[in-house]
């Protein structure tokens, strides 16, 4: 018995599933988790001591790769001075300063969680509209929170279940769904629901059900109808936010939404989430307005140092988006070739340092087209890839993600693996 077999066996005693987060259980995949004892760059290494390339990154945290030299560094010397205040500090000032280079973000709140944020905005625009609506798109995840988890991709789609139990029926019912890419959907909801929609919530780019690709003028349109119906417009960047550009998918599609939801990459690895965006709004939070949010460890100096380090060199090198698309592309198209050469019914989706493979021939463009993939294919791609090396996340519905740390040879390696089980897979 190997030790993560070990560690699992002790793990499944004391914690549910023997996992603190359900997506890195191998739940759809079968078998073993690994348990991880360190990371470098772009490599995992295992309990047993076996190398993987990691596409995974923390689940997007680590775009610059594991165990970046600056951050770690930032991270020793913010914890000699303390770990945590409950006091203000200048470390704050600067991560907002930071955000709020942005020119959508105007003010900005820390948080420790994408969950969090989301929460959180999701509050403040229902405080600034007086209204309780809420339209999310179907398969876009926003953390756990009680009212996001309304057909919410990944996690929730690999475990089987469409909801949540222990959801008060009063919780969902404000929620309302509509189909990622289809405007006509969302306006039949706006609709029905006339002057009584608080905001409409999206991941620009939905990269919790696999990878799907917003349709031209999608964005757009969402944020025509939110102007014209007086709902604030929410992009939940927990994912995008820094990843697609530094400005997140709002830089990258050029819409401007009212408020943003930020996490993993804000924080380099430590807990962080924050929202913001429009004055008027984050206004109305407390103590300059009367929506209530608050949080013990918010803003602390570790995380805040962590966050800061990997932001600004991300900040000082923009040439890193650049080498992150490249990596993103190589994969895809190496992928596109992979299929063509072993007639793989695969899908490729991509853009910049994000991608999805989707097992099925059929363009993946929401959360029903997403659901055709064929899992149990899947399954045993995600074993072969393991075994060989390549980490990629347990599950069909989750992305696959790029970092600076990634080399060519790593993406070369990983499509010579892909090959060789597609064409095993096909002489079978
Ligand atoms: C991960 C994620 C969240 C939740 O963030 P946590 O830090 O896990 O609470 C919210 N929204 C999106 C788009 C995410 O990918």
């Amino acid at each position: 018995m190997g030790r993560s077999e070990a560690l699992f066996e002790r793990a499944l005693a004391r914690i549910p599933g023997g996992v603190n987060s359900p997506v890195r259980a191998f739940l759809s995949v079968g078998g073993v988790p690994r348990f991880i004892k360190r990371a470098d760059g772009a490599y995992l290494f295992d309990e047993d001591g076996k190398r993987y390339i990691d596409y995974i990154g923390s689940w997007g945290p680590m775009i610059l790769g594991q165990n970046h030299p600056a951050v770690k560094e930032a991270v020793v010397k913010a914890a000699e001075n303390g770990l945590s205040f409950g006091a203000a500090t200048e470390k704050e000032v600067e991560m907002a300063e930071m955000i709020c280079s942005l020119s959508h973000i105007e003010m900005i709140r820390m948080v420790n969680s994408g969950t969090e944020a989301v929460m959180s905005a999701v509050r403040a625009a229902r405080g600034f509209t007086g209204r309780d609506k809420v339209i999310k798109l179907e398969g876009c995840y926003h953390g756990h929170a009680d009212g996001m988890l309304v057909k919410a991709g990944s996690g929730v789609m690999t475990a089987g279940v469409p909801d949540s139990a222990g959801v008060p029926q009063g919780c969902a019912r404000e929620t309302l769904t509509a189909a990622y890419n289809d405007i006509e959907s969302i306006k039949r909801l706006f609709e029905e629901n006339k002057g009584e929609i608080a905001c409409l919530i999206a991941e620009p780019v939905a990269a919790n059900m696999g990878l799907v690709l917003p349709k031209e003028h999608f964005l757009e349109d969402l944020r025509e109808i939110c102007t014209k119906e007086g709902a604030v417009l929410i992009f939940d960047e927990v994912i995008t936010g820094f990843r697609l550009a530094f400005g997140g998918a709002a830089e990258y599609f050029h819409v401007t939404p009212d408020l943003v939801t930020y996490g993993k990459i804000i924080g380099g690895g430590m807990p962080v989430g924050a929202y913001g965006g429009r004055k008027d709004i984050m206004s109305c939070i407390s103590p300059s307005g009367n929506v209530y949010q608050a949080g013990t460890l918010s803003g602390n100096p570790v995380a805040m140092a962590a966050g800061l380090a990997q932001l600004t060199i991300l900040k000082e090198n923009p040439q890193i988006y650049e080498k992150l698309r490249k990596t993103g592309q190589r994969f895809a198209e190496g992928m596109e070739a992979v299929k063509k050469s072993c007639h793989a019914p695969v899908t490729v989706n991509q853009i910049g340092s994000l991608a999805g493979v989707f097992f099925t021939d059929i363009p993946v463009t929401d959360y029903e087209t997403a659901k055709q993939s064929d899992t149990k294919a899947f399954a045993e791609y995600f074993h072969f890839m393991l075994e060989k090396g390549c980490y990629f996340a347990p599950s069909q519905f989750e992305a696959v993600f790029f970092s600076a740390a990634h080399s060519k040879e790593d993406i070369e390696y990983t499509l010579e693996c892909a090959e060789e089980f597609f064409r095993e897979r096909v002489l079978l």
